[in-house]
């Protein structure tokens, strides 16, 4: 489905509060971008595909999913568009719409890192990259390197609870999660 151009910009522009359509496609955030040469499409034709109405064609394109949310393009862009918020819009959408995540390894990460929060308050990385592994079905990757980590106090084995956690749950109850 192909919202009107208006339509689909003036959505982003509102959800994530980046004014795209004052984009003139001078393309100095693509020239910055650290991860464009893994991105299907660069950032300044993501914003082009905006202004274009492509609403499908974003929602599964992996640049939303392998941007970094540097900010290198906010910083460039003689409109301060920051990209970082509009991708994280696309992403909610495709999330939102049922569409599958372009790069399920990146999501598998990013729910694992929710989760660990959740439990903990903070991050705990061997359960963090444990879960991470079992989402992503990706067991033996790096592990050699992990268990240098934790051998060598790294990665502490055992996690710690923040105090007050029951704040932290606090905000995922307000966000549905
Ligand atoms: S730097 Fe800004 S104006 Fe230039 S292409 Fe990128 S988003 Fe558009
Ligand atoms: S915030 Fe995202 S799109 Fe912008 S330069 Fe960084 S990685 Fe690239």
């Amino acid at each position: 489905m192909i919202e009107t151009v208006t339509s689909f910009s003036e959505i982003i522009e509102a959800r994530s509060g980046e004014p795209v359509r004052t984009c003139y496609f001078c393309q100095k955030c693509t020239a910055g971008c650290p991860v464009v040469h893994a991105m299907d499409y660069q950032p300044a034709q993501v914003v082009r595909l905006i202004l274009l109405g492509r609403k499908d064609t974003l929602l599964r394109s992996t640049a939303p999913w392998l941007c970094v949310s540097c900010e290198t393009c906010g910083t460039r862009c003689p409109n301060g568009i920051r990209l970082a918020p509009v991708m994280d819009v696309l992403k909610e959408m495709a999330l939102q719409e049922g569409v599958a995540p372009a790069e399920k390894k990146v999501y598998a990460l990013h729910q694992s890192f929710i989760d660990s929060i959740r439990l903990w308050g903070r991050v705990h990385e061997l359960s963090m990259l444990m879960e991470y592994k079992l989402r992503a079905i990706d067991i033996f990757t790096d592990i050699g390197m992990g268990l240098q980590l934790i051998i060598k106090g790294k990665i502490p084995v055992l996690p710690e609870r923040i105090k007050n956690l029951e704040q932290v749950k606090a905000l995922y109850r307000r966000t549905g999660r």
